[in-house]
């Protein structure tokens, strides 16, 4: 069996020109040179060539490759997609439900565009501070001290403070305290309307359908995007259905084999039993490594498009060296 390697994507835009230029984002010129450097390297496949390989009826091509791009963003069909067409590439997309049908943004990404807006993470991370102190009294929370040790640790891609205001905003407070909070630094960093800046960010049912009509596909990312492995059997089961009939609704149909890319990368041995028993296909997750078989096909590893060179004429990087020794490191 050879191995796999699979890249995750997010925000992928002209940052220069870009209304949020401190957005954490690959650019159009990087977005590009990576994928030149993909065609180079390794062989792109689509989702139903991992699924067949998984069940055995077809193998992998050497260095196989799987090209997945998280969270719905309009980005995936103004940039990403007339370039993965231009080079006859397969991809994934993994939208979650609520934003693309609800019309809302979601806290983790009101996150990012705060950061974004406020490029001193230090007074960022002192005004959450400050606003945390400010509901004291009211609910119980964890005191200062402990948070800030318990959330302020620098990350593979992030400095302490970033990873604060992220973990605190994302889990470290109850969930009705950071939701507002998050709101509160939004409108006063970022400053849009929800709904106007929704339909900025995320693709539209129509734009996913289109997807599916390209060739690509469209697996499901949740319905909330939460930490799967922070809720009990029965929400767990709750979202897996949203995300089906999400996906049934994209699809035109219930999906067959299917693909579950985890929010965050969380999940337990609940999620995998449920995705089990709905007929999953393959798992995602944020675990950066190179599958070496499809052994765990709901357990596959991804890297991060930071963890691989963005020209085509780059030498290839260690991962590359890694998945052509056949993904045991
Ligand atoms: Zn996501």
């Amino acid at each position: 069996m050879s191995a796999l390697t699979i890249v995750m994507y997010h925000y992928i835009r002209d940052l220069a020109r870009s209304r949020y230029p401190g957005l954490k984002a690959l650019t159009v010129k990087a977005f590009e040179g990576q994928l030149d450097y993909i065609i180079q390297h390794y062989r792109v496949c689509a989702v139903q060539d991992v699924v067949a390989a998984r069940r055995g009826e077809r193998r992998l091509p050497p260095n196989a490759c799987l090209l997945t791009f998280d969270d719905g963003f309009l980005d995936h069909f103004t940039t990403a997609l007339p370039r993965l067409l231009d080079r006859g590439l397969p991809a994934s997309f993994y939208p979650p439900a609520v934003p693309v049908e609800g019309g809302r943004v979601l806290d983790t990404h009101k996150i990012h565009f705060i950061l974004a807006a406020c490029p001193d993470r230090a007074k960022l991370a002192r005004q959450l501070l400050d606003m945390i102190e400010g509901w004291r009294g009211d609910v119980a929370l964890p005191p200062t001290d402990a948070l800030w040790r318990q959330h302020a640790v620098g990350s593979r891609f992030d400095g302490p403070e970033v990873v604060f205001v992220k973990r605190v905003l994302q889990r470290g407070l109850p969930t009705d305290v950071r939701s507002v909070l998050t709101q509160r630094l939004f409108e006063e960093f970022v400053g849009v309307d929800v709904r106007a800046f929704a339909q900025e960010l995320y693709m539209d049912l129509e734009q996913l359908r289109c997807l599916r009509r390209l060739g690509m596909d469209v697996g499901g990312h949740g319905a909330e995007h939460v930490w799967l492995d922070a809720l009990d059997r029965r929400a767990q089961d709750a979202e897996i259905s949203r995300t089906l009939a999400f996906l049934a609704r994209v699809h035109g149909g219930v999906p067959v084999d299917w693909v579950m890319c985890y929010p965050f990368g969380s999940y337990d041995e609940t999620t995998l039993e449920l995705l089990r028993s709905r007929g999953c296909a393959l798992g995602l997750t944020t675990r950066a490594a190179v599958a070496p078989d499809l052994g765990r096909p709901l357990e596959l590893p991804r890297l991060d498009t930071n963890d691989l060179p963005t020209s085509a004429t780059a030498e290839p990087g260690a991962w590359t060296v890694e998945a052509l020794r056949g993904g045991h490191g």
